[in-house]
């Protein structure tokens, strides 16, 4: 089918979420603490469902066991990505995510969860928590035992269009005023290290996973930091974010018109600002900010014209 496949957005409510998702997309959401839309995944905790053409009402997880045509057969037993945007209004837990082997074994054969961020939007002076200063496990587990939460936390700040690789094992955390397009492996296994003691409306407090975050957690932290690659012409940019093993991911900026041929076994794009219209050989449809959809295997040659901006990203 040479035609994108579009999905409706889930929506999970979170004590840190807001009413981002619907006052900069206009997306429908169930409360004033909606804190993340799953954009495009086929994760059991939410699959989203196609909104248009001949697969209309599947879930994305249906139609990857049933047409991998559509992926180019791409090998492996779950459609591996997982798009989200988060609206944190304020700070998410202090955490840490497995890598494949530790969640295969202790978490029931979930994918370990190595993520980016693409910061769409940002309050004045936001900062994430990226990375630690403990030299080594024993100084990490003291410090996190007496609450040492300033010695232990690397705070970073950010900007709208500032990207980061978080690869399992990276203690992290995106704090309050902060609107991010997340791209990941399709996992939901998270290990919290520290909650600032908050408590839900019934007075609980959300379960820590200490233990298990020392486990994964890389001592000392490590990071390295890859320049994006630019390609421009007058009438668009591709920028690459990231090559790694897990996930590839672009920002297309189009500002008259860009025109491709998708050869990759299949991608997934986020419209993040603007509008615009897609053309492939059988279908035209508009595109404005808040869509989510895949350009699937043998797609050929399609066009995007208009003035727009797209997170997009292929494994
Ligand atoms: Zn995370």
């Amino acid at each position: 089918m040479k035609a994108p496949i579009f999905l409706k957005p889930i929506f999970h409510e979170k004590i840190w979420g807001g009413t981002r998702l619907q006052d900069k997309y206009g997306y429908d959401i169930p409360s004033c603490r909606t804190g993340e839309c799953w954009a495009i995944s086929a994760h059991p905790n939410g699959a989203n469902i196609v909104r248009n053409g001949p697969y209309e009402g599947l879930t994305l997880a249906e139609l990857w066991q049933n047409h991998p045509e559509l992926f180019g057969h791409f090998k492996s037993d779950r459609f591996p990505l997982l798009t989200k945007i988060i609206d944190a209004n304020d700070d998410l837990s202090v955490q840490v995510h497995p890598d494949d082997e530790y969640a295969r074994t202790n978490e029931n054969g979930e994918l370990g969860k190595t993520e980016c961020w693409y910061i769409i939007d940002c309050e004045e002076g936001a900062e994430i928590i990226f990375g630690h200063h403990a030299q080594t496990k024993e100084e990490f587990a003291s410090m996190v035992e007496e609450g040492r939460w300033n010695d232990l936390l690397q705070r970073v700040p950010i900007a709208p269009g500032d990207f980061f690789y978080v690869p399992s094992g990276t203690l992290h955390a995106l704090c309050k005023g902060t609107f991010v397009l997340e791209t990941q492996q399709s996992s939901d296994i998270t290990y919290r290290v520290y909650d600032y003691d908050r408590r839900d409306q019934d007075g609980n407090k959300r379960e820590l996973h200490l233990e298990k975050a020392l486990a994964v957690t890389i001592v000392p932290h490590t990071h390295q930091k890859a320049e994006p690659a630019i390609m421009k012409t007058k009438q668009f940019a591709i920028t690459t974010f990231v090559e790694e093993r897990y996930f590839t991911v672009y920002k297309w900026d189009v500002h008259e018109e860009l025109n491709m041929i998708q050869e990759k076994p299949f991608l997934l794009a986020s419209v993040i600002d603007g509008q615009g219209v897609l053309h492939t050989e059988d279908s035209r449809n508009a595109l404005q900010k808040g869509d989510h959809f895949i350009l699937p295997y043998e797609l050929g040659s399609f066009s995007i014209k208009g003035e727009i901006q797209l997170i997009v990203s292929h494994p």
